[in-house]
């Protein structure tokens, strides 16, 4: 069949993939572009010619026809149905070794499926994680592209031209075979969730402790973007507290309503860690808090009825209120990323992928929506240990949970005895509890589950495994 002179093509020319396109064209890489809609085709072509040389087709045919090979097919349309949809109508007319590369957000399951299926034709399919949104589709995301090491030989040079780039450093890398990379994206959303969900809860004690507002707290924010938590969602947070709204004059936190949506990643990354037994109960608290957010009925339910007993706040020393919770949200979040790199280290073992969790934190430095000064740490940490089996038994990291472990007491404490919801702040610390305790209270779990169930259990005293005959203490 025909062979074309474009380097890369990219079908589905939404708000995604049109600048996707962009950026591959601003980059200097002939762009075959295509969409089911041709309109939106021609749009990005009448608006956008200037950024670098284009090939649009209205058909799928031209549109392959005008790729040059091995070709490489962007596909960046929505996930689930319609993402099969145009894989079937791209796949009879590729011809062996071409790539067809899933930027979309899939569940990594489906890139698996599809992995298999394409390969068995003889074509590469690489399902890759893509963050940073429209901004970061545009200037340089954050890729993480799975599927086989031969694609990315050709493939990964091109992608990481066109990502962020920190120090000098592109954030893309090959993450592992078949549906790894779209499930690296999936946790990088999960601990997104996480990392929001800890920034709301630090909003929600600085408003109620202090009294403050809404651009007060927005201050506070800005300051601790100077420090440890430097990222873009401390950033994002600093700019939102201190927006006013347009139309009543008031902060605009204080006019949105508060019931939180959530498109599915943060489900899938929960619903994976309880298929692994990971405890990600950080990522798992801040999906439910959006789920009770949005129970409508539950909260008019309850709302007035149950009763508070709670202190009334008695702050003191603001500074030191909150340079507590300022630790509190440090230590929690590095009990959140611990837990991600968990779940990632079980699913590579799992699926036999083989992932560079070092490697992971060094492309979501730049370009995606976690992107933070902290995740150096992280990279460094599994330098001076690719096999480290937990992220805050890292020197560094210990070091710095040390540091706040006291304060983060306090605040969980005093959230209690105040009435505010930390799920994430109380869970945390309740897993780095649980994680070094001499002995945990699992121990009764066993005998129960002996007593009813004649589940057996092992002792701390000799090897083996035991039942005991309870009859006699009926
Ligand atoms: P979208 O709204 O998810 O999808 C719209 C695109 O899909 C359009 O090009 C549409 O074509 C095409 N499409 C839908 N059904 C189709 C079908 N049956 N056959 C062919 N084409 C079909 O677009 P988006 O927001 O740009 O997102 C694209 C992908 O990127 C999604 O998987 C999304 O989850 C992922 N993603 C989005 C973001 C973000 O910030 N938005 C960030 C990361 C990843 P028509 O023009 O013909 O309708």
């Amino acid at each position: 069949s025909a062979v074309g002179t474009a380097q890369i093509g990219v079908t589905g020319l939404a708000v995604m993939g049109r600048n996707l396109a962009r950026n591959f064209a601003r980059n200097g890489f002939t762009v075959a572009v295509h969409n089911r809609t041709y309109a939106r085709t021609q749009s990005l072509v009448a608006e956008h010619g200037a950024d670098g040389t284009f090939v649009p087709s209205e058909s799928m045919a031209d549109f392959v026809a005008s790729l040059e090979r091995p070709r490489k097919v962007v596909v960046m349309v929505q996930a689930g149905a319609p993402t099969d949809a145009v894989i079937d109508e791209l796949v009879p007319l590729l011809e062996e070794g071409d790539i067809v590369v899933d930027a979309g957000n899939a569940h990594f399951p489906d890139t698996v499926r599809r992995e298999a299926a394409l390969r068995a034709k003889g074509l590469h399919f690489v399902g890759t994680g893509v963050s940073g949104g429209e901004e970061g589709a545009l200037n340089g995301p954050s890729i993480m592209p799975g599927g086989t090491a031969e694609s990315y030989a050709s493939l990964g040079p091109i992608l990481e031209k066109i990502s962020a780039k920190v120090d000098g450093v592109p954030c893309c890398t090959h993450v592992g075979p078949d549906g790894a990379g779209h499930f690296v994206k999936m946790v990088h959303n999960g601990i997104e969730y996480a990392d929001m969900q800890l920034i709301a809860e630090a909003y929600d004690l600085l408003r109620s402790g202090l009294g403050a507002s809404a651009p007060e707290i927005g201050e506070v924010f800005a300051a601790w973007n100077t420090g440890d938590l430097e990222s873009f969602l401390i950033e994002v947070t600093a700019e939102v507290l201190a927006h006013t709204d347009a139309a009543t004059g008031r902060p605009f936190v204080d006019v949105v309503a508060d019931a939180a949506e959530q498109k599915g990643t943060g489900r899938w990354t929960v619903q994976n860690a309880l298929d692994l037994g990971v405890p990600i109960t950080g990522i798992a608290e801040a999906t439910f808090a959006r789920a009770l957010s949005g129970s409508a009925p539950q909260r008019a339910a309850a709302r007035g009825v149950l009763p508070a007993d709670t202190l009334a706040w008695n702050v003191p020393d603001a500074g030191a209120f909150i340079e507590d919770v300022r630790l509190a949200l440090y230590a929690s979040k590095v009990v959140a990323y611990s837990q991600g790199f968990d779940q990632i280290a079980a699913a590579s073992e799992q699926f036999g992928w083989d992932i560079d969790r070092g490697a992971m934190a060094r492309i979501w430095r730049g370009g995606c929506i976690i992107r933070a000064k902290f995740l150096d740490r992280i990279t460094q940490a599994y330098e001076r240990d690719a096999h480290l089996p937990l992220l805050l038994a890292d020197p560094y990291f210990t070091a710095a949970v040390a540091n706040g472990v006291a304060a983060w007491r306090r605040v969980v404490s005093a959230a209690a005895a105040h009435g505010v919801p930390t799920p994430a702040f109380s869970s945390s610390l309740a897993y780095y509890d649980g994680v070094r305790a001499e002995r945990l209270p699992a121990n009764l779990i066993q005998a129960q589950r002996d007593f009813f169930g004649a589940h057996t259990y092992r002792r701390t005293d000799r090897e083996g495994t035991f039942h005991t005959d309870w009859s006699g203490d009926r």
